[in-house]
């Protein structure tokens, strides 16, 4: 099956790289991700439209609401204005829309072994005969769990729903259960990008 055709390459390349084993270190190393031959990351997207700043990172940091506690950052944030659009990482499936938790309103896709998680989306979920959709009005999307999606397909837009201080994409990666820094991912990307320009560069 296709999907699972990719979901293994991309395993492969982060094996490749040597970050499986140890994510929160590798994603320091530059070089490390810039030579890999991964070129199966040229197919991510960039997760949201007029992209600001990252305002949070992945790993352990002082809590943004609760005072001086520590508490650990799932994932990385993107500051983006309230309404910009959210784009799909990768190809695959919706298999959640949910609102009752500190991530807000929340879009879980599947891509193989991957899950992607977009938090504090604007609009609720809500229900019909055919199953649960968000409804942001305005947006002139109707994202449905079940659904499946391209890779850069806008799924949702920016918002300030559950635990959040401003107006950002709150962004969770997973690769068969365990949590992966995304900042490693997009650079992996980044790299994959600039060889193709090189090559396509060459060949005129
Ligand atoms: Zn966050």
């Amino acid at each position: 099956m296709k999907i699972n055709h990719w979901s293994t390459l991309l395993g492969a390349s982060l094996l490749v790289l040597g970050l499986a084993p140890q994510l929160g270190r590798a994603f320091e190393d530059q070089t490390v991700v810039a030579t890999g031959p991964a070129t199966i990351w040229v197919n991510g997207s960039f997760p949201v439209e007029n992209f600001q700043g990252y305002t949070s990172p992945f790993g352990y940091r002082v809590s943004p609401t609760g005072g001086y506690t520590t508490e650990f950052h799932s994932g990385l944030d993107f500051a983006a204005p309230d309404g910009s659009y959210i784009r799909s990482w990768w190809s695959g499936r919706v298999i959640e829309v949910s609102d009752h938790t500190a991530c807000g309103t929340t879009v879980r896709v599947q891509s193989g072994s991957w899950i992607h998680i977009y938090c504090h989306l604007r609009g609720r979920v809500a229900r019909d005969a055919q199953g649960s959709y968000i409804d942001d009005r305005g947006s002139g999307l109707q994202i449905r769990q079940g659904q499946t999606i391209d890779s850069g397909q806008r799924i949702g837009r920016v918002g300030m729903t559950g635990r959040t201080t401003g107006p950002h994409l709150h962004w969770t990666l997973r690769y068969e259960g365990k949590l992966v820094d995304p900042a490693v991912v997009l650079r992996a990307m980044y790299a994959a990008q600039r060889q193709g320009t090189t090559l396509s560069q060459q060949s005129f």
